[in-house]
């Protein structure tokens, strides 16, 4: 890594305002998104210089000049933010976290990485993969009466937009490209990719972008889905939603990947509902990583928004404390510890209830809140904290996930 990033041009920036180590996380996770031109902006330990990694010589001044303006927006965010802890799991496994788990999963031929974000898998890690998808939803069926339901892996731009989507992660949407109905052009297409040896795309002219776009976020297709829907109570809904999104440079093993699967549960109907589904949820989450035997934390968290909104969405997301993660460790490549984030509790106040025009019986907009589990991260994480040999795992996982 160091070796590469020494081939390639680095120049020193002064950080426009100290940042705390979360924010040097997001500053250097989001910052694949600045310019073709950067690489990576990487801040210093201490929070106060930033190094741009270029990855070509041309146009620096206006490439340096993007990258102190995205610095500058991304530094307003408050740093030192008080990260409370709503509960915590120790696990009884007593071995030590296995490293190189994406590698070791690969190697045995139980996960196939296709380099692009995308992976397919068989054998233990489909069968732990599945585990997870139907232990989560049995919590939610016990504990809510959520009955599993289906949507589908594409949405539509108006949707998205009134999600409030292109506003706070524009950056990471998909928009999807049909070929114009023109027997020309489509000819044009055949032709080209008749005989050739790799794929050609179609001339740009010649494809439409219409507003389809895949699903960022699994909750958002269940949100037209409940439209005039008039609430006493509340309600839950769970099912297991593919999303999708674009990581660009970040894509890393079943960590961060463009496609991937998430189970959820939407909570929707009065205040009092829908914070009881809330409190009800942490203690299932502890329960999900009991059976699994993991180490696990639910905390406070913000999300990941896109650079120019990110300072104020964040701070009202922290005073409102309406997103928590749960964040489990695995080891990183150099073998330490770092936690991900295996799932999110979120509240979304009134905000997809007045969109949609989901209510309560006084004609009020009625709350949601949701919770997603991504699945290839509880995968990972599992692998981390039991190995690639049976017998460390717990009794009734085991015997489910190895033949
Ligand atoms: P992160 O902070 O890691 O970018 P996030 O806060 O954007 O994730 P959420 O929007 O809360 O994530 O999504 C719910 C869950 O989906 C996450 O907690 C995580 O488990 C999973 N997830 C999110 N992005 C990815 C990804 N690129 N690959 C695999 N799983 C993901
Ligand atoms: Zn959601
Ligand atoms: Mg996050």
């Amino acid at each position: 890594m160091n070796k590469q990033l020494n081939q390639r041009m680095q120049i020193a920036i002064d950080m426009p305002r100290q940042v705390d180590e979360e924010v040097a996380g997001d500053i250097e996770k989001e910052s694949v998104f600045v310019s073709p031109a950067i690489d990576r902006i990487i801040v210093a330990e201490d929070g106060k210089t930033a190094t741009v990694v270029l990855q070509d010589r041309r146009d620096v001044e206006a490439v340096m000049d993007k990258a102190a303006r995205f610095l500058d927006v991304m530094a307003k965010q408050v740093s030192g933010y008080e990260i409370k802890v709503f509960s915590e799991s120790v696990r009884k496994d007593e071995g030590p976290y296995q490293k190189d788990v994406n590698q070791g999963l690969v190697e045995r031929g139980w996960v196939h990485d296709y380099g692009s974000g995308q992976v397919a898998y068989n054998g233990p890690v489909l069968k732990l993969a599945q585990l997870i998808n139907e232990k989560a939803a049995e919590l939610y069926a016990r504990e809510f009466k959520a009955a599993d339901g289906h949507f589908p892996a594409m949405i539509d731009a108006d949707t998205l937009h009134k999600c409030g989507y292109f506003d706070s992660h524009p950056n990471a949407v998909t928009f999807v490209g049909n070929m114009i109905e023109d027997f020309d052009a489509i000819e044009e297409f055949r032709v080209a990719n008749s005989c050739s040896e790799g794929a050609h795309m179609p001339h740009r002219d010649h494809v439409h972008i219409d507003g389809m776009c895949l699903n960022p976020a699994a909750c958002f297709p269940a949100y037209p889905t409940l439209k005039g829907k008039r609430y006493e109570t509340g309600e839950c809904f769970t099912w297991m939603g593919r999303v999708f999104r674009y990581e660009s440079r970040n894509i890393s093993g079943l960590d961060r990947l463009y496609e991937f699967n998430v189970r959820e549960l939407v909570f929707v109907g009065s205040e009092d509902y829908v914070s009881d589904v809330r409190n009800r949820s942490v203690p299932l989450v502890s329960e999900l990583a009991a059976f699994f035997d993991m180490d696990c934390k639910l905390q406070t968290a913000t999300d990941p928004f896109f650079a120019t909104v990110s300072a104020a969405k964040k701070f009202w997301q922290a005073a409102q404390e309406v997103k928590n993660e749960i964040k489990i460790p695995v080891l990183d490549a150099e073998g330490q510890v770092k936690t991900i984030a295996c799932g999110s509790i979120n509240l979304h106040g009134n905000f997809f209830g007045e969109r949609f025009d989901i209510r309560d019986t006084d004609e009020k907009p009625a709350m949601t809140g949701c919770v997603g589990l991504g699945i290839e991260r509880w995968v990972l994480a599992a692998f981390t904290h039991h190995g690639f040999e049976p017998d460390r795992w717990p009794e009734e996982v085991r015997n489910r996930i190895f033949d």
